[in-house]
């Protein structure tokens, strides 16, 4: 592997590739490094929101999209004691992240993107010649590699900057923990083109056919529902059976995967020739299901900064760190806030009942909520910029 690079995108998710791939298309030589072996399985909802769906294509990347009409979202459906309520959507995508990441690498690599996988990166220092180290270590050795930028996307609690004590990662205590797994038996009532949603005591379920047919379960829990129902299965049994949905027997021997604390926050999200985005910036839980939206708006939005980042003089750097701050705080913290908002209702069970009373009589109640955490339109993003 060649050791110097314009950049190194650290974590292969839609923010890193996305980002790669931009910067690829602006003329950048682009390392993109990833832990896994692609590819993986990631713990997600599989819904890919309208915003997001839009982003794509004007990317040029809609091909990467399902095309059987089964994947297309057009219904959330969400149980709590015995309400039910039921909302259209603006038409978004089901696609299961196994699939919808490998499809981004291989976009990526088509730019003229370098993948690399099964590799573990760590980023270092900036060195006197100006550029920034990443170490990376396979299973056999180590080396280092220099870049004149390095972006990490590289998901929740950012590990690859374990080493950079000037941006710090904080999760909140009362944080829930996601879990996630795929069956390929359950019940017909989980029908294609809805988001099934159970909203329980101590976490919710989404669950929702991908393009395969199988259904795709990702929740949000407590870490103290886990533990009292002996693990995911029987935590997401529970929130089901209590919200109304039928059970799912598949689900016990299913091969679950989890995460660490969902509810956590990056500050800063950039330093000298560093920039975090995506995941590794902050997130709140998933209930409004934006997270790939946000990873992909920030990937096209740092590209343009992170490109510039390559040339200037050392003494530029810093007003592009905080541009980017900024750019940060506008696309992505400011609807977290929203977020974090929604989910702390949402461990209340009075509130969820009043929402689920008042949400059919009165829906307009929920323009602002929806307002509140969508991306702006992609014709606001920089995407012409770069490539
Ligand atoms: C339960 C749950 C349900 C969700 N549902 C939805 C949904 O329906 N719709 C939606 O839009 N969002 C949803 N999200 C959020 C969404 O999954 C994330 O926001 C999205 O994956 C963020 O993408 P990313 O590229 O920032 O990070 P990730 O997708 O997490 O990618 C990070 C990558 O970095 C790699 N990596 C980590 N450390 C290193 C290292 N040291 N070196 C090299 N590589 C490394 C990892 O292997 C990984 O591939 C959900 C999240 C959860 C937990």
């Amino acid at each position: 592997m060649t050791t110097d690079w314009d950049a190194i995108v650290i974590g292969a998710g839609p923010a890193g590739s996305v980002a790669a791939r931009q910067l690829a298309l602006s003329g950048r030589r682009v390392l993109l490094l990833d832990k896994k072996r692609f590819p993986r399985r990631k713990v997600c909802g599989a819904c890919l929101n309208h915003s997001a769906v839009m982003l794509l294509e004007q990317i040029g990347l809609a091909d990467i999209l399902p095309k059987n009409r089964d994947s297309e979202l057009t219904g959330f459906d969400l149980r709590s004691g015995s309400r039910r309520l039921s909302l259209p959507l603006p038409s978004g995508r089901a696609i299961s992240r196994t699939v919808l990441d490998q499809k981004l690498v291989d976009a990526a690599i088509r730019a003229g993107v370098t993948f690399q996988d099964g590799v573990n990166a760590t980023v270092g220092p900036c060195d006197v010649v100006g550029t920034r180290t990443v170490s990376v270590n396979d299973s056999s050795a180590t080396s280092t590699l220099t870049a004149k930028v390095v972006l990490a996307a590289d998901g929740l609690g950012h590990p690859s900057l374990c080493d950079i004590s000037e941006i710090q990662d904080q999760s909140a205590r009362s944080s829930r923990i996601g879990a996630g797994c795929e069956v390929t038996e359950f019940p017909t009532e989980y029908v294609p083109g809805v988001i099934h949603m159970a909203v329980g005591r101590g976490g919710y379920v989404g669950l929702v056919r991908v393009e395969s047919g199988a259904l795709n379960i990702a929740a949000a829990f407590d870490a103290r529902l886990v533990r009292d129902s002996n693990g995911p299965a029987g935590a997401a049994t529970n929130v089901l059976h209590h919200a109304g949905f039928p059970a799912i027997p598949a689900m016990a021997e299913a091969e679950w995967l989890g995460t660490p604390a969902l509810t956590r926050s990056t500050m800063p999200v950039a330093a000298e020739r560093l920039f975090v985005l995506g995941d590794a910036s902050g997130y709140v839980e998933p209930f409004t299901g934006e997270g790939i939206g946000w990873a992909l708006a920030s990937a096209v939005a740092v590209a343009p900064l992170a490109s510039t980042a390559c040339d200037p003089p050392a003494a530029e750097q810093p007003s592009l760190a905080n541009a980017w701050s900024r750019e940060h705080s506008r696309l992505v913290r400011r609807r977290q806030r929203t977020c974090r908002i929604l989910a702390a209702l949402l461990k209340s069970p009075t509130c969820v009942r009043l929402a689920m009373f008042l949400l059919p009589k009165m829906p307009r109640l929920l323009q602002p909520i929806i307002r509140g955490v969508s991306l702006p339109t992609p014709q606001s993003l920089a995407i012409t910029r770069c490539g």
